[in-house]
């Protein structure tokens, strides 16, 4: 699904919109417009309603340092990572990787 950031990018002033970044639950913000990637702070997570009881979730990490959303009415557990798309779906042109994520033929390695 698609999940926009609470703040609009440093670069072009654009939404940001939650990506995986990494394999292994790292995510990361990238500006709309440009695709720079930049670092998400808990509280540029979106507000997310639980669609069985409509409480609304809370952000955390889990034992890994990984953004989840808990809910408080029914405690499930929804993995940010799990819920957003990779960026190579959005950001192919000018999405940037790390080299290490990469073969040396330049494919990404997930
Ligand atoms: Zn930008
Ligand atoms: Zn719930």
């Amino acid at each position: 699904m698609k999940l926009l950031s609470k703040s609009l990018s440093s670069c072009c002033h654009a939404p940001q919109m939650i990506v995986q970044s990494r394999q292994g639950g790292f995510i990361s913000q990238d500006c709309e417009k440009c695709g720079k990637p930049s670092f998400i702070s808990e509280n540029e997570l979106p507000d997310l309603i639980c669609k069985k009881c409509k409480c609304k979730l809370i952000v955390g990490k889990n034992y890994r340092k990984n953004y989840i959303y808990t809910c408080p009415g029914c405690k499930s557990e929804f993995f940010v990572w799990d819920l957003v798309p990779n960026w190579q779906k959005y950001f192919d042109e000018n999405g940037l990787g790390l080299f290490s994520d990469c073969y040396d033929d330049g494919r990404r390695k997930f």
